[in-house]
């Protein structure tokens, strides 16, 4: 049992730099999005993180934004055939939306842990539910 006091670590400075949320020094990750199973250095147990789509959802949504702009420009400006946008397009898609994958799965798991956030449950473990108190 880790009975060290933790100072409360900012999710959007521990997240994005692969940090522990809870001790700010042991790494996050294991592989490119791979969660390592618990802190190296605190011990913390991460698998209470599930962020989901989340990390791919802002990523696609906000980051894409240039590249896309960029397949309409050229679609409009010079209709060119599809392989042209096959080697100009994707791979300036691919560019902006892989990097910054990691940064927000970061982000989103150190917020998960900052702000307690886990499945909603209608009774606690060791509780009994009293239909009087509905
Ligand atoms: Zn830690």
């Amino acid at each position: 049992m880790n009975d060290r006091v933790y100072p409360k670590l900012k999710p959007y400075i521990v997240g994005p730099l692969g940090r522990c949320p809870r001790c700010g020094e042991g790494r996050l990750f294991c592989g490119f999005l791979t969660l390592r199973p618990s802190c190296e250095v605190c011990g913390l147990d991460f698998s209470y993180a599930d962020p989901a789509d989340g990390p791919a959802f802002f990523a696609s949504m906000f980051f894409c934004l240039p590249s896309i702009s960029f397949a309409v420009w050229l679609e409009l400006a010079f209709q060119p055939p599809y392989w042209v946008h096959a080697i100009t397009t994707l791979p300036l898609m691919l560019a902006t939306v892989i990097p910054p994958l990691r940064p927000l799965k970061g982000w989103l798991v150190a917020s998960q842990f900052y702000h307690k956030a886990a499945e909603g449950r209608l009774v606690r473990e060791g509780e009994v539910a009293d239909p009087r108190t509905w």
